[in-house]
């Protein structure tokens, strides 16, 4: 049976977008009750736009905050990093280097510019350091956000937005149809989490959640019975890919996310996941 499955395995990841590396993922697949799915870049294109600057103190202009958060993030390689970059550029800003640049896990990134530290995190940031919203600042809003902080001073904020890819409400609906449950988990902010949701028809949703959070969550899944799939792309998203009982490397991502996980998705696409556990559970009814 084994050259069969290689065989039909090789034509598949050829075909459609998708890498086998380990063929026990493959065979898996079809076992799969539930696809618990990263955001961005999969569900989304993950292309983040910058809507809106809004600046929180007197003495400091929009290109001003956008110039000091664009020095710290010329340093990461998260999609918000190459919307913030992108701005910068559309606006012609002129961006200072940045020392002791430090990735803060899950939450953002800091470093000193021109001698003042500075840090451009998520919300669940801000509510950790028991530092206020802005008063006029909706949380409503369906759109990410990172706040800018100067010297320990909230200074503002940038929103950013993101496109759901056409194919994913598809591929739900497929996943449905096969009764497998659709799960997003995230590190956004939850109305980004929600809006998401509501818009694919995901059955769960899990916002704001830290890299060492993803690992327990597919742990939980699976003590509740569930088998579980789950992709990711980031360095932190690799413990959690080892966990799952299969593991799905997006295309784009990191290559410790596509070391660790048994599947990598060349194209990012989610409808190439749900016929890769149709053609699993066709191949192995066959050979029966
Ligand atoms: P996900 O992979 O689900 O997007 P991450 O753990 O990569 O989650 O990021 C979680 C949150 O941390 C982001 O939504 C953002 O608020 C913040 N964050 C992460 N990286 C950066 C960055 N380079 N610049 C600004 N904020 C960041
Ligand atoms: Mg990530």
């Amino acid at each position: 049976a084994v050259p069969l499955v290689v065989a039909k395995s090789t034509a598949l990841s050829a075909k459609n977008g998708l890498l086998i590396k380990k063929r026990t993922d493959f065979e898996n697949a079809r076992k799969i009750t539930t696809l618990v799915f990263d955001k961005t870049g999969t569900l989304t294109v993950g292309k983040f736009e910058v809507s809106k600057i809004v600046v929180l103190q007197k003495n400091i202009e929009e290109k001003e905050l956008l110039r000091l958060a664009a020095a710290l993030e010329e340093n990461s390689e998260h999609p918000i990093a190459t919307g913030i970059l992108q701005k910068a550029k559309d606006l012609s800003v002129i961006i200072p280097a940045a020392q002791n640049f430090n990735a803060i896990t899950g939450k953002g990134v800091e470093a000193n510019v021109e001698g003042n530290d500075i840090k451009v995190v998520s919300p669940g940031y801000l509510k950790e350091n028991k530092m206020p919203f802005p008063d006029n600042y909706n949380s409503d809003a369906a759109e990410t956000v990172v706040f800018v902080i100067i010297k320990n001073n909230l200074a503002g904020y940038i929103t950013l937005a993101d496109t759901i890819r056409p194919e994913s409400a598809e591929a739900i609906k497929t996943l449905h149809d096969n009764k497998i449950k659709a799960v997003l988990l995230t590190g956004d902010n939850k109305q980004v989490a929600e809006s998401v949701s509501k818009k694919l028809g995901i059955d769960e949703y899990y916002a704001e959640v830290l890299p060492h959070q993803k690992l327990e969550k597919i742990k939980e899944l699976q003590n509740k019975g569930e088998y579980v799939a789950m992709t990711g792309d980031g360095v932190n998203d690799a413990p959690a890919l080892a966990q799952a009982n299969v593991g799905i490397a997006v295309g784009s991502g990191s290559d410790i996310a596509a070391e660790t996980a048994g599947i990598v998705l060349v194209n990012s696409n989610p409808k190439d996941i749900v016929n890769l556990i149709l053609f699993g559970k066709a191949t192995y009814k066959k050979m029966i």
